[in-house]
């Protein structure tokens, strides 16, 4: 792909399109970016770009910007149906995503995750196994360092595991991982997507554009997935809890394996060894110990990785036990299903906190596990009503706040109890971010921790 001299629109100035402006720069490319942010908000992005001679558009998507240009990248936030790029559609503009751009000059094998839940624990961990494996490897993308900022470290023998959301797979073209995994499908980002048929087929582009001699991993105990395999071109794995006759890994008698092709067995690990919570992070270990043997890491060295790996912070992270109440911050939960999962880890006695920006989410589905294990629910932020009308057979106190939550949590909580964060909503009503909800909340019980050692 040539872009010396070439004019590209970069649409979306986040993380990945900073990154893409300054890579499509470095090209020789004649770059403007264009973010309907004011240009107070985006701060401090501008400056690096300015300095490169970078066009900086703020406030609005001007027509003329979108029109004059010979290619348009745009950012996972921006919504594809935007009147400005489908002007530029119908003029011929290519548009693509910052993955698609990125992957088109990016050295090495390409190990690419996705899924509704689990990504970033299980993209990180498969990096470690890497190099434990003693691999050259890299990890990145929806998570950490955008794509197009892995280039500049890539070499031929680089192993480049990308996280990638939904949204940037709506917009690849021709990326091809060698080794791409698919780990569960839940209904999530409904309001972007419109339906859950529509979200499944845009996760399902992570296999689009693979070959015969490439792999893909999938959870064996997803509807969708099983669904998947016969449409794909690639070789299928599978992953999951329950023991099956097919290829990949599967439990047996509280053990890990992993069944190759030609049907030999390898005994990989014990699972009390996994250093993780809940029954969701053992799917996660599973697909990673799938991942890790196709890209021909040794048995020993996965082990090892999946014995020293600790929960992702903000990921049913363990904060504190105060007066014997376990504090847990599961802020990454920002769906129905993630929420779920966290309920799974705890066989009773939890204080949850929900609430928060509603994705359009049904909560009913939670009564069944609410009933079964908490004891109380404190609703926060602008999801709260919603979620009082659905929540039934459980008690639930509206608390408005994060800080209110976790005094009213606090002071219902006995010894044995557990309060767990897990709002099955996005964050940005009350939070810049799902890090900034959690960040808060640590800190929350960390002066709760302080006033107890103080006046107890
Ligand atoms: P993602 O990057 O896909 O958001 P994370 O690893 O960051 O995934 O975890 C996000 C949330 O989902 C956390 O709250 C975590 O407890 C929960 N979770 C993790 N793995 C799974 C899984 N396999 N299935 C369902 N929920 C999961």
């Amino acid at each position: 792909m040539e872009l010396k001299n070439k004019r590209v629109l970069v649409v979306g100035l986040g993380k990945s399109g900073v990154a893409a402006a300054l890579f499509l720069e470095s090209q020789g490319a004649r770059v403007t970016v264009s973010d309907a942010k004011t240009e107070a908000q985006l701060a401090t992005h501008i400056p690096a770009l300015l300095d490169k001679g970078i066009a900086v558009e703020t406030g609005r998507h001007g027509e003329r910007t979108f029109r004059d240009q010979d290619l348009i990248v745009i950012s996972p936030g921006v919504p594809l149906d935007t009147p400005q790029l489908q002007q530029a559609r119908t003029l011929n503009v290519p548009i693509i995503g910052e993955v698609e751009l990125a992957s088109r000059f990016l050295r090495g094998p390409v190990i690419a995750i996705t899924g509704s839940n689990g990504k970033t624990t299980t993209t990180s961990l498969v990096g470690e196994i890497l190099v434990k494996s003693g691999r050259k490897a890299q990890v990145g993308g929806n998570i950490g360092t955008p794509v197009t900022e892995m280039i500049a470290t890539s070499t031929a023998d680089t192993w480049n595991v990308l996280e990638i959301s939904s949204f940037q797979l709506e917009t690849v073209e021709t990326f091809r991982p060698r080794v791409a995994c698919l780990l569960n499908i839940t209904p999530d980002h409904l309001d972007r997507h419109g339906s859950l048929e529509a979200y499944a087929a845009a996760k399902a582009r992570i296999f689009e554009f693979q070959t015969a001699g490439d792999l893909a991993v999938m959870n064996a105990e997803d509807k969708i997935c099983s669904g998947l395999a016969d449409r794909l071109r690639s070789q299928v794995y599978w992953f999951g809890q329950k023991e099956r006759s097919g290829r990949g890994s599967f439990v047996r008698g509280a053990r890990i394996y992993f069944r190759d092709d030609s049907g030999k067995e390898t005994e990989v690990m014990p699972f009390e060894e996994i250093g993780l919570k809940g029954a969701h992070n053992l799917e996660n270990v599973l697909a990673a110990v799938c991942v890790g043997v196709l890209a021909g890491c040794a048995p020993e060295s996965i082990r090892e990785a999946v014995r020293g790996f600790k929960a992702v912070e903000h990921r049913l992270e363990h904060v504190a036990t105060i007066g014997g109440v376990a504090y847990y911050n599961d802020s990454k939960a920002t769906n129905v299903d993630a929420t779920i999962k966290a309920l799974e880890s705890f066989p009773a006695n939890i204080h949850l906190i929900l609430g928060g920006k509603d994705k359009g989410s049904d909560y009913t589905v939670l009564n069944p596990l609410l009933k079964q294990r908490v004891k109380k629910v404190y609703t926060i932020g602008a999801a709260a009503e919603k979620i009082e009308s659905q929540v039934t057979g459980v008690p639930i106190e509206s608390a408005k706040t994060l800080e209110q939550a976790v005094r009213m949590a606090s002071e219902a909580a006995v010894s044995g109890d557990v309060v767990l964060l897990a709002p099955a909503c996005a964050s940005f009503d009350q939070f810049d971010s799902y890090e900034h909800r959690g960040r808060v909340f640590k800190q929350l019980v960390k002066s709760l921790a302080e006033s107890v050692t103080t006046h107890g």
